[in-house]
């Protein structure tokens, strides 16, 4: 069977981002993450995150601590009666890792059309959001539909963040505006 899937950013997109999260205690999820996260699965749509976790390269925290972060999320998702169906993260950042070692970070789709392999996942009919211009690159390079989040950040740190070619196909104010326009969009193109 051929899954459609909604990737996500995971900090600053599912959960607030206070920057470099290696302690579970302090993941903190957006309201709305869950019941967004429940429809689209409800739509048919496989969650998956791509993340960045470059504090494992810049050692300020381990795999282990990324790993445990990951749990919290989907722990506090159960409580609400959904989760996410998989987390693929790069540890890697240029300053401190090869070349090679880098090719899962975003902006490259790397990880993505892993776990589409993995999953057997139809990236013709799936979806990139995030908060972040590499978010959009991410999804630009995989050459699927991309949603830039705004979670609160303003008209002008938004426009500051578009920059030529790189423009996402839907913007959204937060995770449950993004269910509907992909579930809209979703339905309309079919
Ligand atoms: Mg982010």
């Amino acid at each position: 069977m051929i899954n459609k899937a909604v990737f996500f950013d995971r900090d600053g997109t599912i959960n607030i981002d206070p920057g470099y999260i290696g302690n579970p205690d302090l993941v903190e999820l957006y309201p709305g993450t869950a019941s967004a996260i429940a429809e689209l699965k409800k739509a048919g749509f496989r969650i998956v995150v791509i993340s960045n976790q470059s504090g494992i390269a810049r050692g300020y925290f381990t795999s282990s601590e990324v790993e445990a972060v990951n749990q919290k999320i989907n722990s506090l998702l159960k409580d609400q009666g959904t989760e996410i169906d998989a987390f693929y993260y790069c540890p890697s950042h240029p300053d401190f890792n090869t070349h090679e070692e880098c090719k899962c970070r975003k902006p490259s789709p790397y990880l993505v059309f892993k776990a589409a392999e993995e999953m057997k996942l139809d990236l013709g009919s799936s979806y990139f959001a995030g908060d972040s211009l590499s978010d959009i690159e991410c999804g630009i390079n995989a050459g699927i539909k991309t949603i830039l989040v705004k979670n609160g950040r303003t008209e002008e740190q938004i426009s500051n963040l578009l920059v030529e070619g790189k423009i996402p196909n839907f913007i959204a104010c937060d995770l449950q505006e993004t269910s509907k326009l992909i579930i809209n969009d979703f339905l309309g193109g079919n």
